[in-house]
């Protein structure tokens, strides 16, 4: 196996076995071979994880911030020192092609560690003049936060939410999903080599009930979970009965605008990387393109021609764009959605089904996806599909549109394009989006909150924002004077 890792997990500081764990495989998408054999956690090593998160936390905790920042970014030097190799285990693991996960994964990891180690040593709190009196806040960890990843982006997501909780002075045990184990236990080797004490990242494999049990276990204080809205509800619904902090990072349909004055390539651009990017496997996706019914021939025309030139095939090898989807399930679920998109009357213009690829006959593979004439009611346009199906509407007013992109339950994301730069932020201003483009498309720096309103989400990932999220504020009353009382 190409990929196996020496164990399981990794709690306190090492490799740990569960043989008793029920066995799960690890597989690659272009081949459907087996790469890693694991064991989920049974009930002793998720305690044995709790344990040792408790222990490790009170040393990083009491570590300074200074420290504890520095060597968050000695992580984020170790994730980039071996990009490749984590890209490759990305690639097999995922099946997202090596020209993408060379920059947008373990790299993305490490400009999230070097952002939080920069800022941990920044994280100051209030002093509050009272006249005499005075008080002031202390910002402090919350204790064992749980991070639940989903199966796009791995590693990403594990050092999304790993750095700004370790920068706060948390420990985390991290459950990656089952689908995609690999990559967080590279990310557990690297912090501990950076210097992070044994027990305060720590990996735990399973299905949804080992996510589960982690989030009703009573010495968790904190839980984050990157997934699909059933999944969201699940887990909010726990995590309240239970009374835990939490951050959701939920699923989309996102709106991608397109005025009738938008530069038709760079249009055109974002579409493609708003639907195809990762095989359209992206939670913040605008796969609803909402173009101007003046702009929408020339723009599929356009859309049309750059999509044949689409290279689909190896995903190991550097020219491929297009990978396969990540699992069989997947495959099944977006082929279809796709059969639902020409039952339901829309228009296809290019693709259509699996695709194949001759060096690669089992893998999972399917053709970039583009529907015209999409109405607001047929389900390619209200569901999230999470493969490369983008669904093209037309509109003719700035209001319709508004009005037309806010109709869905999801909120994660949308953008606009136009060179009206007081209609950017005025229709901006009026989508209920948590993050939003103008002129671009699926761009996530660290530098910038990322997150969803309404069913996409709670809280934020990234950005100063994310501190807040996984630090509380004690307020501290000092009395100067004397103290009354009544008798
Ligand atoms: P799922 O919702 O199926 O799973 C997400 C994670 O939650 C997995 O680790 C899963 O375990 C775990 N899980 C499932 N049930 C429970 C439970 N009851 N309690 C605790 N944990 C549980 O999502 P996918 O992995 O299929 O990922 C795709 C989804 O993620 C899409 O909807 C996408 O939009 C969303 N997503 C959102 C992002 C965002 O930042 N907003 C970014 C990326 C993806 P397991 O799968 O191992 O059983």
């Amino acid at each position: 196996m190409r990929a196996q890792p020496r164990a399981s997990h990794f709690i306190g500081g090492g490799y740990v076995e569960s043989p008793n764990g029920a066995a799960f495989d690890s597989l690659y998408p272009a081949t459907g071979d087996v790469i890693a054999r694991l064991h989920a956690a049974d009930d002793l090593t998720i305690e044995a994880a709790i344990s040792t998160a408790r222990e490790g936390q009170k040393i990083w905790a009491a570590t300074p911030a200074a420290e504890r920042g520095r060597i968050l970014r000695r992580a984020a030097e170790i994730l980039r020192a071996n990009n490749r190799a984590l890209s490759e285990l990305e690639t097999l693991d995922t099946g997202k092609p090596l020209q993408e996960t060379l920059i947008a994964d373990a790299a993305s990891g490490a400009d999230c560690l070097e952002y939080f180690g920069n800022l941990a040593a920044t994280l100051t709190s209030e002093h509050i003049d009272l006249g005499g009196s005075f008080a002031y806040t202390r910002r402090e960890p919350l204790g064992i936060c749980v991070g639940i990843g989903a199966w796009n982006y791995p590693i990403q997501i594990a050092c999304w939410k790993a750095a700004p909780a370790l920068a706060c002075g948390n420990a985390m045990i991290f459950k990656p999903s089952e689908v995609t184990p690999l990559s967080a236990l590279k990310l557990a080797e690297a912090l501990l080599e950076a210097g992070v004490p044994a027990g305060v990242f720590n990996v735990v494999q399973g299905a949804g009930d080992v996510g589960a049990k982690l989030v009703s276990h009573p010495a968790v204080a904190k839980v984050s979970v990157t997934g699909s809205v059933p999944t969201g509800r699940k887990v909010a619904g726990l995590a309240g009965s239970n009374l835990k902090h939490l951050t959701l990072e939920l699923g989309g349909k996102s709106p991608l605008i397109l005025f009738e004055d938008a530069h038709l390539d760079n249009a055109v651009s974002a579409a493609i990387n708003a639907n195809f990017y990762s095989s359209g496997q992206i939670c913040s996706n605008g796969t609803r393109v909402f173009v101007h019914r003046s702009l929408k021939e020339a723009f599929l025309t356009r859309l049309a021609e750059r999509t044949a030139n689409a290279v689909l095939g190896d995903p190991l090898d550097e020219a491929t764009n297009i990978g396969p989807l990540v699992s069989k399930p997947q495959l099944d679920k977006v082929l279809g959605y796709i059969e639902i998109g020409k039952t339901e009357g829309a228009r296809l213009v290019c693709g259509g089904g699996a695709a194949h690829v001759a060096a690669f006959p089992q893998g999972w593979f399917v053709q970039p996806t583009v529907f015209a004439d999409v109405t607001d009611d047929m389900r390619i346009a209200r569901e999230e599909i999470f493969g490369p199906v983008m669904s093209v509407l037309d509109f003719d007013s700035e209001d319709e549109v508004i009005a037309r992109a806010n109709a869905t339950e999801f909120g994660l994301a949308a953008g606009v394009f136009t060179r009206d730069i007081q209609r950017a932020h005025r229709v901006i201003a009026q989508l209920a989006a948590g993050t939003c483009w103008i002129n671009a498309y699926n761009l996530t720096p660290i530098e910038m909150p990322f997150g969803g309103m309404k069913s996409s989400g709670i809280g934020r990932e990234n950005g100063h924002t994310a501190i807040g999220h996984y630090s509380q504020v004690k307020s501290v009353y000092v009395e100067m004077g004397d103290v009354a009382a009544a008798f």
